[in-house]
C-alpha cells in the first residue's frame, strides 16, 4: 500500500499549484481529478495581475505568456439602458490577460506532474475515512492513502461534504458560459454589462473567440440566454457550460491534517475576476504549511501562521467583493453606479485599480 504525503482532491488552479509547491518542497503529492485535462471550466478566463508572481515562483510565467491569450487594456461597464463607462487597465508587462482555462489549467497540472506529483485523472472521489491516515475511495474502486488531505475540489466540494463541513448552498444564482466567435471590432477589453435580470461578462480569449458569461437566477437564466442569442447572433442550440451556486458561506481552511483551498474554502463573486488568484495563492500557502509540518515544526504554530496568512490574502478585499455582489444581485443598483461613474469616474476607477493592481500579492 502506497502512503502519499498529501492527497489533493481537485486539479484546478488551487490543487495543481498546491501539488507543485508541495513537490518543490520535497513532498510526495497525489492529485485526483474527475476530469481529463485539458478541460474547460465555467469561468470568465481573466487572469488577475496578482497571479504573475505566483506563476513566476512556479516557473510558469513565460509559458503562460506563450499561450494564446488577449492582453486586456480596458474594462467597460454597461448599464441596463446601454450607457457605458470605460476605464483603462494598467498597461504594464504583467497586466490582466484572458486565457482559456483548458490551456491554463492544463499547463498548471502538467507542471505539477513534471515536478513529481502523481496526477490521476478521470477519477471521482466518492468516500473518505480517517484512521490516523486518510483513506480515499473513488468511483473506479481504487483506494488511496495519504497522511494529509486537501480539498481543492471547487465550490461544491465533495471533501467538505464528506467531512460535514459543506454549507447549504444558496441556490440563488446560476452562471452559463460559452466560447463564441469574437464579434468584429470587439477590442481588447472586458465588458461587464448589467441586464434587467442579471449580468453578462465578456472578454476575448484569443484572436477569434470571445468568452461569454451570463449570470442570473434559475427562473430568469433562459431570458438571459435569449438575450445573448440575439446580441451575438447565436443559434438556439448553442452549447453552454453551467455552474451553481455563485454564493455560499466559507469553509474553515485549516484543520488537523486537512486543508481547504480555492473555491472549496471560499467562493468569491465572479464579477471581480479574482478567483484564480485566491485559488493559486491559497494552494501555495497550504503547501508551505504542510512542508513545515512534515519538517517537524510545531503544528499548532504552523496552523496559526497559515490562518493569519490566509486571512491576510483577503484583507481589505472582501468588502469590494461584497459591494460587487450587492451591485450584481440588484442590476438597477449596478446601473446606478455606472451612471454615477459617467459623471465622476473616481470611485469606480479606485475599485477597479484595487482589483487589478499587480501589487496585491503578498509573498512570504
Ligand atoms: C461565471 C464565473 C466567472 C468567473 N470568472 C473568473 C475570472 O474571470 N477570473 C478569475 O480569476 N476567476 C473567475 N471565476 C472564479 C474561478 O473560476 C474559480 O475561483 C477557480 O476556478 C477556483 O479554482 P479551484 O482550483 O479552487 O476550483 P476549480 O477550478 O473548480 O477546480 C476544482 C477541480 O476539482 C475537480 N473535482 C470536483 N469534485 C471532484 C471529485 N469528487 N473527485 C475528483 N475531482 C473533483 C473538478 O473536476 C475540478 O477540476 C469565475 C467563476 C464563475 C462561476
Amino acid at each position: 500500500m502506497q502512503l502519499f504525503d498529501v492527497a489533493i482532491v481537485g486539479g484546478g488552479p488551487a490543487g495543481s499549484s498546491c501539488a507543485a509547491f508541495c513537490a518543490m518542497a520535497g513532498l510526495q503529492p497525489l492529485v485526483i481529478d474527475r476530469e481529463k485535462f485539458p478541460r474547460e471550466k465555467v469561468c470568465g478566463d481573466c487572469l488577475n495581475p496578482s497571479c504573475w508572481p505566483i506563476l513566476e515562483r512556479l516557473g510558469l510565467a513565460e509559458k503562460v505568456r506563450d499561450l494564446p491569450h488577449s492582453k486586456l487594456c480596458s474594462v467597460a461597464f454597461i448599464a441596463i439602458d446601454g450607457r457605458e463607462v470605460t476605464l483603462d487597465l494598467p498597461s504594464v508587462a504583467d497586466c490582466e490577460i484572458s486565457v482559456k482555462r483548458s490551456l491554463f489549467d492544463d499547463l498548471l497540472i502538467r507542471r505539477a506532474r513534471e515536478l513529481g506529483a502523481d496526477v490521476r485523472e478521470q477519477i471521482t472521489v466518492t468516500g473518505l475515512s480517517r484512521n490516523g491516515d486518510w483513506k480515499i475511495e473513488t468511483a473506479s474502486g481504487q483506494v488511496f492513502h495519504a497522511r494529509m488531505l486537501i480539498g481543492a475540489d471547487g465550490r461544491n466540494s465533495t471533501v467538505a461534504h464528506f467531512c460535514n463541513l459543506l454549507p447549504r448552498p444558496a441556490r440563488e444564482r446560476v452562471a452559463l458560459q460559452a466560447h463564441i466567435p469574437l464579434p468584429r471590432g470587439f477590442g481588447n477589453r472586458i465588458v461587464l454589462q448589467f441586464l434587467r435580470e442579471g449580468y453578462s461578462g465578456q472578454a476575448p480569449v484569443n484572436e477569434t473567440q470571445l468568452n461569454l458569461c451570463l449570470v442570473g437566477t434559475p427562473p430568469t437564466i433562459s431570458n438571459l440566454r435569449r438575450w445573448a442569442e440575439r446580441q451575438f447572433h447565436l443559434s438556439a442550440d448553442q452549447g453552454w457550460r453551467t455552474i451553481t451556486p455563485l454564493t455560499r458561506s466559507s469553509v474553515p481552511s485549516a484543520h488537523e491534517n486537512l486543508f481547504f483551498i480555492g473555491d472549496a474554502a471560499r467562493v468569491v463573486e465572479p464579477f471581480t475576476g479574482e478567483g484564480i488568484y485566491y485559488a493559486m495563492r491559497s494552494g501555495e500557502l497550504a503547501a508551505n504549511a504542510i512542508a513545515k509540518i512534515f519538517r517537524g515544526d510545531d503544528r499548532k504554530a504552523v496552523l496559526n501562521e497559515f490562518r493569519r496568512a490566509y486571512a491576510r490574502m483577503y484583507r481589505g478585499r472582501l468588502w469590494i467583493n461584497r459591494l460587487a455582489r450587492t451591485a450584481v444581485v440588484r442590476p438597477q443598483l449596478g446601473s446606478f453606479f455606472v451612471h454615477a461613474a459617467r459623471v465622476n469616474p473616481g470611485i469606480l476607477k479606485l475599485l477597479t485599480t484595487k482589483i487589478v493592481s499587480p501589487d496585491i500579492c503578498h509573498s512570504e
